[in-house]
């Protein structure tokens, strides 16, 4: 092989660190409250969280507990002490000066996440995830960093409470990055310690590097020193799941056609323009020194192992997926769809409780959520009426009315028309025929239809179809396709 075909075989290498906004009522050293959508800038503020002269952080324990949670659910190792640190550096958002984060004693470590990646398991080690406060926002008015009339800060974010995950450099694909976001952010909503429809509640800096692909072992291990020596950007400022998808493959690419040109990837930081769609340099970052971080004095040592020992995670999303294909002998995939948020899993029990899992189970994952999902809604939204939902059911396994009707007509006017499932099938004259008008139905479509039925008897298949037909339009639907055929065919050949 030529040293430019070598060069050509290339394996990506992706490590990341995920912000997280915890979900908890107040921020995480004051008593601000965190639910700012909507508000004015700067009306969720205090003495603590603008940092003035003299005040003093409080800890908030929810913060805690939602960290301690994240570490059980992440299998990671909890100290039984763990204490805070100041990261020095100035930017208006920060208006101490400092930002209250964790250092060299972080509230977890050594943790995995499992994933399954186009069907093989990958399991992503968890190099640390510790708690730190956000800073506040800042808003660019009239262009962008370098380009703005002016620059706004809102202290309304500063001090709410955060959780940096920071994995090993195990990806080895940007899908493996979008399956492990979307796993972590299942994980996060189980615990309940996380918000995924608040804006910027999950931020993403990404190292990537290439290495020569023979370097890689067939179970994607690297060698230290090979990851040393290749050089990596960093891409910071992706807000969202979505966005890191788009910035990473845009990086990937970039790195990529640097190096079949002969080109030398500089290791630098690089920011990524979400309007362009592209990443850019930015000027160089700060090295760890830089940052002087000292002891935070204002705070005392936190002794975690009281909390490990008292708090009880929920089951997550692989266990409970497990179990729903135990329980209720659901295949992988209706396990899957029906387990990807805890409130859907949480209605489908509640709905199966009644009915018989797997028409239950067709009823949520493929009817339900694929409805939702058209109007953009989500299963919350429909949570306060699954007796409704329950009683759509109903009548279908009572075989009240057809499960065509029930899909398409009963089930669209409840989500669009906010109406229950009675008054549907009432308005729309959807119960089921009766028998005798199905019977009538069927006498007149054969007597109406006189070259139909000699069609019929000459052998030809599609006369029936069209005689079904018939029958269906006269009934209005409501008569049941299968019964009409025997019907028809008893009719027919007498
Ligand atoms: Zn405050």
């Amino acid at each position: 092989m030529t040293a430019q075909a070598v060069r050509e075989e290339l394996a990506v290498v992706i490590g990341l660190e995920v912000h997280v906004q915890l979900e908890t009522a107040t921020k995480i050293f004051c008593g601000c409250s965190t639910d700012t959508a909507g508000d004015e800038p700067n009306t969720h503020t205090c003495p603590v969280c603008l940092g003035l002269p003299g005040a003093l952080p409080v800890l908030n324990e929810a913060a805690v507990e939602a960290a301690v949670k994240l570490g059980k659910a992440l299998d990671a190792d909890i100290p039984e002490r763990t204490r805070f640190h100041r990261k020095n550096y100035f930017y208006p958002d920060l208006p101490k000066g400092f930002q209250i984060t964790q250092y060299d004693a972080p509230v977890c470590q050594d943790g995995t996440l499992e994933l399954s990646v186009a069907g093989e398991r990958r399991s992503i080690g968890i190099e640390r995830a510790h708690l730190e406060e956000d800073p506040g926002s800042l808003q660019h008015v009239g262009g962008s960093i370098d380009t703005a009339d002016y620059t706004l800060v809102d202290y309304n974010r500063a001090g709410t409470p955060l959780m940096e995950i920071v994995t090993e450099p195990d990806f080895r694909s940007v899908d493996e990055v979008r399956a492990f976001l979307a796993k972590l952010e299942e994980v996060l909503e189980y615990l309940g310690i996380y918000d995924s429809q608040r804006d910027g509640s999950l931020r993403v800096d990404a190292n990537i590097s290439l290495v020569p692909a023979e370097e890689v072992a067939a179970d994607g291990a690297i060698d230290p020193a090979t990851l040393a020596a290749a050089n990596r950007t960093e891409v910071k400022n992706i807000s969202s799941h979505k966005g890191a998808q788009k910035a990473l493959a845009y990086e990937v690419s970039r790195q990529r056609n640097a190096i079949r040109r002969g080109r030398v990837v500089e290791q630098e930081t690089r920011h990524w323009d979400e309007a362009r769609g592209i990443t850019v340099s930015m000027r160089a970052k700060e090295a760890e020194k830089d940052y002087r971080y000292f002891r935070e004095a204002d705070l005392p040592p936190l002794e975690v192992a009281d909390w490990k020992a008292k708090i009880d995670i929920p089951e997550l999303p692989d266990a409970r997926r497990a179990r729903f294909q135990r329980e209720y002998g659901l295949n992988e995939e209706a396990a899957s769809k029906l387990t990807t948020t805890k409130q859907v899993a949480d209605f489908y029990e509640e709905v199966t409780e009644r009915f018989d899992p797997s028409l239950a189970a067709t009823w949520v994952a493929d009817n339900l959520l694929g409805e939702l999902n058209y109007r953009d809604m989500a299963v919350t939204d429909v949570a306060d009426r699954l007796e409704e939902f329950a009683r759509l059911v109903e009548l279908v396994a009572g075989d009240e009315i057809t499960e065509k009707n029930a899909r398409e007509t009963v089930l669209r006017r409840m989500l669009d028309e906010g109406v229950d499932p009675d008054t549907v099938v009432e308005e729309a004259g959807l119960g089921r025929a009766e028998a005798g008008e199905v019977e009538q139905a069927v006498a007149a479509a054969i007597e109406e239809n006189p070259d139909a039925v000699a069609d019929y008897h000459a052998g030809e298949g599609g006369a029936l179809n069209f005689l079904v037909g018939q029958v269906m339009q006269k009934t209005g639907g409501s008569a049941d396709p299968g019964t009409v055929n025997e019907l028809l065919r008893a009719r027919l050949d007498e």
